[in-house]
């Protein structure tokens, strides 16, 4: 079934009677040719771009819980392309074109919104760090622009400009960033799928690999064996608890990040700001809740749910730069499970496993990531070669010393 404005007028008219499921709810067949492990963003756009780019149909995404129920349908939502190094630029840049044309690739309105977002500024040395970042930037193809203070208040009078502690000095703006209704990112790249013949089995752990001659030939799950030619992990915060049933360890830690919501305002905040000198993110909803979060908590954890000094410390930041927020009430705040990498970038790559391939480490800005995650990782599921703007995102990077560090902090998963 195809969605357009005139089906929605059809609908309305004979009272809404037409609709049929998104997706199926199929029994898992014996074999595939591709199983996906993790019905997430990452896991559920792997499997579109295989069917639709490898024409591979005989695939099945096998989610523990139910799809969008784990960090896709719990992130702040933010979409953008302004990394500095060479391993992430291009794959982001790539990343931010498919969200770019992702409704009409899916007939899902996903609600992709290019509202812009800036990155303050607070002293000399940063500008400087922001115009190479910009440079960086352009260099591959994205779009960058350096703004000043009285450009930046402009479009966001309600910052602080006046006392602050960190005053705001300007601004480095991506206008081509934004936000995306993240659940509906799980939903429509399912949709997308299952049209194709892809099998999305929920409600099914996989709780082990079955390994023969050093080739995976399948996963145990809670609904049975499920024997397969190739299998890809791409359980984001679980990557370690999943392929450790594999035998592997891997360089990824896992750790709580928190998003919080405040009840709804009139319009304050047009696009996606972010604090230059504590780690604080804020957009504005549709709704008016102004959606932000700053660090993760900071201890390894497996629970989703987070500490109270994390929410003082990322409401601070929220002061630093906008002290009304102060006066709005917080109306929900979760958590969800990052894995975090030891240089803080992803990893997409074959295992020393043959047929088992491991996507993870998207610690917590994995959600830009996901169609080229998906498209990437389908490519190298399909061809067993990496795609070419993710040739960089491999394991033997912290063997032979690649990290690609964008913070700078060394191989401590926390900072990143
Ligand atoms: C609070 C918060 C804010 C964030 N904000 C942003 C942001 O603004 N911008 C951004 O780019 N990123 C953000 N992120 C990060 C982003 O959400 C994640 O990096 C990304 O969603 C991870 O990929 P995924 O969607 O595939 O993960 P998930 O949705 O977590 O999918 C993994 C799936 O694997 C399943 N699974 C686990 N174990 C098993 C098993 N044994 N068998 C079968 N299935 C299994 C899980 O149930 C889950 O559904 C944020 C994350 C959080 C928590």
């Amino acid at each position: 079934m195809r969605y357009s404005g005139f089906r929605v007028i059809r609908e309305a008219l004979r009272g809404h009677t037409g609709w049929g499921a998104a997706w199926r709810d199929p029994e898992p067949k014996d074999h595939y040719d591709i199983i996906v492990i993790g019905g997430g963003g990452h896991g559920l756009a792997t499997a579109h771009y295989l069917a639709k780019v490898h024409g591979q149909h005989r695939v099945a995404v096998i989610e523990k819980g139910w799809i969008g129920g784990g960090n896709v349908g719990r992130n702040t939502t933010i979409i953008r392309s302004n990394y500095l190094l060479d391993g992430n630029e291009p794959f982001y840049e790539l990343s931010l074109k498919l969200w770019e044309g992702l409704e009409q690739d899916l007939n899902y309105n996903a609600m992709v919104s290019q509202r812009g977002i800036i990155n303050l500024l607070h002293s000399d040395a940063q500008r400087d760090a922001y115009i190479r970042r910009g440079n960086a930037m352009m260099l591959n193809g994205a779009d960058a622009e350096l703004l000043d203070a009285a450009a930046v208040r402009k479009e966001y009078p309600y910052l602080n400009f006046n006392d602050a502690r960190f005053p705001i000095k300007g601004g480095l703006a991506q206008r081509r960033g934004g936000t995306v209704r993240h659940d509906a990112v799980a939903w429509g790249y399912a949709r997308g799928a299952d049209s194709r013949g892809v099998d999305i089995i929920q409600n099914c752990a996989v709780t082990g690999f079955r390994i023969e001659e050093g080739r995976c030939i399948g996963v145990e799950t809670e609904r049975g064996f499920i024997g397969a030619k190739k299998v890809g992990c791409a359980v984001a915060g679980n990557s370690g608890r999943v392929m450790d049933m594999a035998g592997m360890r891997l360089p990824i830690e896992s750790h709580v990040l928190q998003a919080f919501v405040s009840e709804g305002l009139k319009p304050v905040l047009p696009g996606v700001v972010t604090f230059g000198a504590g780690h604080f993110y804020v957009s504005q909803s549709d709704k008016g809740g102004l959606v932000f979060g700053g660090d993760i908590d900071g201890y390894n954890s497996y629970a989703q749910r987070g500490n109270l000094p994390t929410v003082e410390d990322v409401c601070e930041g929220g002061m630093a730069i906008m002290p009304m927020i102060g006066r709005a009430r917080l109306l929900r705040m979760w958590g969800g499970i990052m894995d975090m990498s030891m240089d803080g970038s992803p990893i997409i790559d074959r295992t020393p496993v043959e047929g088992l391939y491991f996507n993870g480490g998207w610690c917590y800005g994995g959600f830009k990531a996901t169609p080229a995650s998906g498209y990437c990782f389908a490519h190298l599921l399909a061809t067993d070669q990496p795609h070419p703007v993710a040739t960089a995102l491999r394991f033997d990077r912290f063997e032979r010393g690649y990290m690609i560090d964008e913070k700078g902090m060394g191989n401590q998963p926390n900072l990143h």
